[in-house]
């Protein structure tokens, strides 16, 4: 049993931190709503008035974060948690950054003689609820192993990509290829519309053929053939067209830094940013086929 603070309880913190009290681990949580404090309180959770508060006596330090401002303030600002820690805790940032800020966060971290793993999610709220989340973790070895059994109280997947940020790089590039990948499969579903071809058809074939890939064998963007996937929903998230936007972006902002051409990964930020206008922000992402279709 470990003592563990948890900050940012939010679609996906909260159920995760729900995992570790399950696993029998110590709980002691923080978030900016009122509201999602009084449900943690109902879990199991040790529901703390603040960062500093939250983190006294941990072992380990988690924090499940929108974007990378939040996570530089939680981390870092005055009242923060390097500013908070009383013991040599592992910290663990889960949050989807850019890997620039995960970079200097745990170098400043390692300033102070602590061990930092970045360490974002794949398998969205499901995952979460059901503990089969996929960890992309970066940071030292022995970090990784310090937070190897932690980790996996909340995933079904715990992968070392390398030194720190690593884990961001290799969430960034994951969901690229997703992006990419939809929006190829949703033109091929038009285009086959268009010629008559039935989207069954289709599916048949290509699910066999070369052009098979996950967005269309396992989250197929057109209603029928998988029939889990958001599409039999009225394309009801799902992974949200807003999420998919922010990680193309952070994508962007990456092979901007390092100079890496990625002229399919621009189009489709840009055909993200004008899909998850108002109305769509919180459709899921498989939804762009209607804007593939109107086009
Ligand atoms: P969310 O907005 O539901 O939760 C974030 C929580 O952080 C909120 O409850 C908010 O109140 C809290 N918060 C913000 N600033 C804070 C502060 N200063 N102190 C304490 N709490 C603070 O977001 P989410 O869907 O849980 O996503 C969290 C992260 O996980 C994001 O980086 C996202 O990209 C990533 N992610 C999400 C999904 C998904 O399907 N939702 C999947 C994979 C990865």
């Amino acid at each position: 049993m470990s003592r563990i603070a948890f900050i940012g309880m939010g679609n996906m913190g909260l159920p995760m931190a729900v995992n570790l009290v399950k696993a029998g681990h110590e709980v002691a949580g923080f978030d900016m709503s009122r509201e999602i404090m009084g449900r943690a309180g109902e879990k199991g959770i040790r529901a703390m008035s603040d960062v500093g508060a939250a983190v006294q006596g941990a072992e380990f330090v988690l924090t499940m974060l929108p974007a990378g401002e939040h996570v530089r303030s939680v981390w870092l600002g005055d009242g923060g948690i390097l500013a908070s820690l009383d013991g040599r805790p592992l910290l663990i940032d889960c949050s989807t950054i850019d890997v620039e800020t995960s970079r200097e966060v745990a170098a400043r971290a390692a300033e102070s003689g602590l061990d930092m793993l970045d360490a974002p999610v794949s398998g969205g709220v499901g995952g979460a609820e059901a503990g089969t989340l996929t960890f992309m973790v970066g940071g030292s070895d022995g970090a990784f192993e310090r937070g190897r059994e932690i980790l996996s109280a909340m995933g079904k997947a715990v992968v070392h990509a390398g030194g720190s940020g690593n884990g961001q790089a290799a969430k960034i590039c994951n969901n690229m290829i997703l992006g990419i990948s939809m929006l190829a499969v949703s033109e091929a579903f038009v285009l086959a519309e268009k010629l008559g071809l039935d989207a069954d058809r289709l599916f048949e074939i290509s699910s066999q053929s070369s052009g098979q890939c996950w967005s269309m064998t396992s989250y197929c963007p057109v209603p029928g053939p998988v029939p889990s996937s958001p599409a039999n929903r009225d394309y009801r998230a799902g992974f949200t067209a807003a999420m998919m936007l922010k990680d193309l972006k952070l994508a962007q902002q990456a092979a901007q830094a390092v100079d890496s051409a990625t002229p399919l990964g621009a189009e489709a930020c840009q055909l993200y940013r004008i899909f998850a206008r108002k109305e769509n922000a919180g459709l899921d992402f498989s939804g762009i086929i209607k804007m593939i279709r109107g086009m």
